[in-house]
């Protein structure tokens, strides 16, 4: 038998080349030997976004779309809307009560996504979210979870979950392995540490040239650089992050860079290859997404049959949660 994926995305927009690097690109590598579950986190979207379902409904349009633009197969994995299969909620729900609160203060991840909302907005929805991120790695059995690196903590949780449900209840669900992506964390076009969704700091991979064009010419790059024959720096830089992550062309890389830190090339030239990099990895993507765009019956199906293969595999361990944890009253009275 083939081992299980489950890895997912919160429809709260469209994707981006942080999504590639980071997941996307071994997700597609992945569904060759795997048995994948892709999920659409629409619930927990919900907990920071509540007030934006006509978004969350684009979005998750816009999220098959981009996963059939990158190459993921439906035929040979599983598209899964998490709302669709409400066992997702149940298991959660029941997970919460084997999860010590002091295990959600501490996660860094959840910390840091924290401090972006306010106290008042903060709902409790948003606050549990990585044990139901935990009971959507867990439903399906997975037994790798590939993400970007900020999810490392969650994917710690679930292990840490699993093992207390099977020590209490005896064995139901393996401890998950973990997978980061060729780039752990790609930098935002602002030079914050992670392109993100909810920052806006991002080239989606639906963007026409136009659009990179102008967002790579307004870039950040080296702070400390005044003039073309300063010597720049290449560390922490997201103009030569998103070059070793998308030029093909390591030539032309090698001598940016030595040129950057010598001061012998302007901002203008990096972006300008760079531009020319980004759309030439994009341009198949967008071939295939305008395909997909007048074939929206095609994605709905998608959505459709892979959610029903979802709640098959979540009914049946279910019903193994629900009879292991002794939630079975009549049967036991008779
Ligand atoms: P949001 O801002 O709404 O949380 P997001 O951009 O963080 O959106 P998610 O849906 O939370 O996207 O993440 C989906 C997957 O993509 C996760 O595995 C995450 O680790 C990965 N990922 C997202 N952004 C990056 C990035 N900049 N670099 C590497 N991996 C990333
Ligand atoms: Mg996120």
């Amino acid at each position: 038998m083939k081992k299980r994926i489950l890895t997912g995305i919160r429809p709260t927009g469209k994707l981006h080349l942080g999504h590639y690097v980071g997941a996307l690109e071994n997700w597609i590598r992945l569904q060759e030997e795997y048995d994948c579950f892709f999920l659409i986190a629409d619930y927990q979207a919900l907990g920071d976004h509540i007030d934006e379902m006509d978004n969350i409904k684009i979005a998750v349009r816009d999220v098959v779309l981009d996963w059939l633009s990158v190459g993921l197969d439906p035929v040979k994995s599983t598209f899964v809307v998490q709302s669709y299969v409400p066992e997702h909620a149940e298991l959660a729900m029941l997970l919460s009560m084997l999860t010590p609160l002091g295990m959600l203060e501490r996660n860094p991840t959840l910390k840091s996504e924290r401090e972006r909302i306010s106290n008042t907005s903060l709902s409790v929805g948003f606050y549990t979210y990585p044990v139901s991120q935990v009971a959507d790695i867990l439903l399906p059995k997975a037994d790798l979870v590939p993400v970007g690196e900020d999810q490392l903590p969650h994917i710690e949780m679930t292990r840490e979950i699993a093992r207390r449900f099977n020590n209490r209840y005896g064995n139901v669900f393996p401890e998950p392995d973990s997978l980061v992506g060729r780039v752990a964390r790609l930098l935002g076009t602002d030079g914050q540490s992670k392109m993100s969704k909810s920052i806006g700091n991002v080239i989606y991979l639906s963007d026409d040239a136009d659009a990179v064009n102008k967002k790579i010419m307004s870039m950040y790059t080296d702070p400390t650089r005044l003039r073309a024959t300063d010597p720049g720096h290449i560390e922490g830089n997201p103009v030569f992050q998103y070059h070793d992550a998308f030029n093909t062309n390591t030539e032309e890389v090698n001598d940016l860079k030595e040129r950057y830190t010598q001061g012998k090339v302007g901002d203008v030239e990096v972006k300008q290859k760079l531009i020319v990099a980004i759309n030439n990895f994009l341009d198949p993507i967008r071939e295939k997404r305008n395909k997909y765009e007048n074939d929206i019956s095609f994605v709905n199906e998608c959505i459709e049959e892979g959610s029903a293969k979802g709640k098959v595999t979540a009914d049946k361990t279910m019903s193994e949660v629900r009879e292991k944890m002794g939630l079975n009253y009549v049967s036991s009275v008779n």
